[in-house]
């Protein structure tokens, strides 16, 4: 099978592109090197460069390999900037998608694995959250990708377009190989390891991690988060690529269940990296739910998906292994 993934230079499309390449799938990325690192694209996959916007480079894709499979990773993903600019999030994440989808139709590919959020459900009236739970998305980030759930969804029922959504919680750590760099970094466990690694390095700048809000209804104040090792959640792509054909159309959760607070994520960085992480107190950031669990028993009896590293300590441990492995990270 030859799979196009969108946004395979990113840190979730380059580890699943690892995936299939293990699984012995060919790959085409696409990406247009916004976000996505040329050095994080294995030099098995082949790699063309090219935003979705562009409908020309998309098609010529499609055009120049068989494609059997859309893997469609490519999005602006921070909730942040998503309710200052949400006119980008549904441009990117809605109108390119559907560039993506429109491209497929002619091409006459009809399956795509697209990477959805838990940012779909909004404020949970409910924990842990099932598939069936309210969506009232409390950002523009989670309502473009709600959005793009039901555009899938009349593909579907118009044209037989198969798809699986995966609703991510959130996905950290790394492989061997591949890791997590953004530009700005804003995710909170990148943020506090590079915290550690200047600490080691005394260098003096960004030595503090900022706690966005301490009066969450929480244990400790923090907000709690379901964090996910991101090769457990690149597996699930390729379970779902392999079951797509009889379950047509599907919606899943991918988180591990637990849930830790901002304040549990920095005490067990500092016990894995030994550093004295330094925190400031500053405001709750726009836009972020309070506590976001998954229940992922649907793709574990539906897909057979199993984590690997449920323990949010392997999981700081691979990323933190990763940096220090590759102290220049990604150059291009
Ligand atoms: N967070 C924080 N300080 C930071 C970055 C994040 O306190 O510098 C908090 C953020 O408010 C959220 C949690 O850490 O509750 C996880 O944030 P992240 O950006 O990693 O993922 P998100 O849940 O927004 O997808």
């Amino acid at each position: 099978m030859r799979v196009l993934v969108t946004g395979g230079a990113g840190y979730i499309g380059s580890i699943t592109t690892e995936e299939l390449l293990k699984q012995g799938q060919k790959v085409v990325v696409f990406d247009s090197l916004q976000q996505g690192h040329k050095d994080a694209v294995l030099p098995e996959a082949v790699f063309v460069q090219g935003d979705l916007s562009d409908k020309i480079s998309l098609e010529n894709v499609f055009q120049s390999y068989s494609i059997d499979a859309v893997v469609h990773l490519a999005a602006e993903t921070v909730v942040e900037h998503s309710m200052t600019d949400p006119k980008k999030y549904f441009h990117n994440n809605v109108i390119n998608g559907i560039n993506l989808l429109d491209s497929m139709l002619k091409y006459n590919v009809e399956k795509i694995i697209f990477s959805s959020s838990a940012a779909v459900y909004g404020e949970p009236v409910e924990t842990p959250i099932q598939e069936t739970h309210p969506q009232n998305p409390v950002n523009s980030y989670g309502e473009s990708k709600l959005m793009f759930e039901k555009i899938l969804d009349w593909y579907h029922r118009a044209y037989g377009v198969k798809y699986i959504s995966l609703r991510y919680f959130n996905a950290a750590g790394a492989s061997e190989k591949l890791g997590e760099e953004h530009h700005p970094e804003t995710h909170l466990i990148p943020l506090v390891l590079k915290c550690a690694l200047n600490y080691k390095t005394e260098k003096e700048a960004n030595k503090k991690v900022k706690i966005f809000g301490t009066e969450y209804p929480t244990n400790d104040g923090t907000c709690v988060r379901d964090y996910i090792h991101v090769v457990d959640l690149a597996k699930a792509h390729i379970l779902a690529l392999e079951q797509i054909d009889e379950l047509g159309a599907r919606v899943y959760n991918l988180g591990n269940g637990d849930g830790y607070s901002v304040h549990e994520v920095i005490d067990t960085a500092k016990k894995i990296t030994g550093a004295d992480i330094e925190v400031v107190f500053a405001s709750p950031r726009r836009g972020d739910p309070a506590v976001l669990i998954a229940s992922s028993s649907r793709i574990k009896e539906e897909l057979g998906w199993k984590p690997e590293h449920k323990d949010l300590e392997s999981i700081i441990q691979s990323a933190w292994s990763w940096y220090l492995n590759h102290p220049e990270r990604y150059s291009r």
